[in-house]
């Protein structure tokens, strides 16, 4: 474990993913590269990539591969170590991402395993400022919103968390996520986390999987050199 580690955080919307990627980042000197956070700053600032994928998140529906891909090279070129949070999503992304990287690639893929029902949920009662982004969970399943108590922002919910739109990204992480999951088993470079419990329980049991799966890789490659 080390400001070079780079980690691949998988999981279906609502899984916490973006949570738990943020405390990894933070714990082992690592930056969070998390797309959605990343085309959403883009779609709020109007720009030509913001204005390509609003077309896609106001549906529901995935940013095409050849786009994420160019936009996470281009985040990840300058940095040593990584957690990248909602990408790769497909099986040619995650080739993608692969054939890019240099010899060190990708040290460990976490899925967080969370239960189609309890993901529902979880985003159906999401909510976002508009002005500092802060996330926060609903009382109520409506569509009311409240003021931001940090910044007088409005808190409502975001327009690609209606029930229609989350069933549509869950179809689309089980057809295209699943070959990507089996494809990063076969290369020995998968962990299945569970996901459920409170944020603390699962960082707990993420930090215990990092820490025995990549001790492992970090004495194969120190072998050699290490007296
Ligand atoms: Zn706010």
């Amino acid at each position: 474990m080390s400001e070079q580690t780079r980690l691949l955080v998988l999981g279906r919307q609502g899984s916490g993913k973006g949570t738990q990627s943020m405390k990894l980042a933070e714990a082992l000197g690592i930056t969070h590269v998390s797309t959605g956070d990343l085309f959403r700053r883009e779609v709020a600032r109007n720009s030509a990539l913001g204005r390509k994928v609003s077309t896609y998140l106001d549906k529901g529906a995935l940013v095409p591969d050849d786009l994420v891909i160019d936009v996470v090279m281009n985040q990840t070129a300058d940095l040593a170590g990584w957690v990248l949070d909602g990408f790769p999503r497909t099986m040619a992304q995650g080739q993608a991402l692969v054939d890019a990287l240099d010899d060190s690639g990708v040290d460990l893929a976490i899925e967080l395993d969370v239960p189609v029902h309890q993901v529902v949920g979880r985003l159906s009662l999401r909510r976002v400022c508009d002005g500092c982004g802060a996330i926060s969970v609903a009382v109520a399943d409506d569509d009311s919103i409240q003021l931001c108590n940090a910044c007088g922002g409005h808190v409502g919910r975001r327009p690609d968390d209606t029930v229609e739109a989350i069933e549509l990204r869950l179809t689309s992480y089980d057809r295209l996520t699943g070959p990507l999951l089996i494809w990063l088993d076969s290369l020995g470079l998968l962990a299945t986390v569970d996901g459920m419990g409170t944020a603390d329980e699962v960082f707990q049991r993420l930090l215990a999987v990092i820490a025995e799966r990549l001790v492992l890789s970090v004495e194969t490659v120190d072998a050699p050199t290490s007296g």
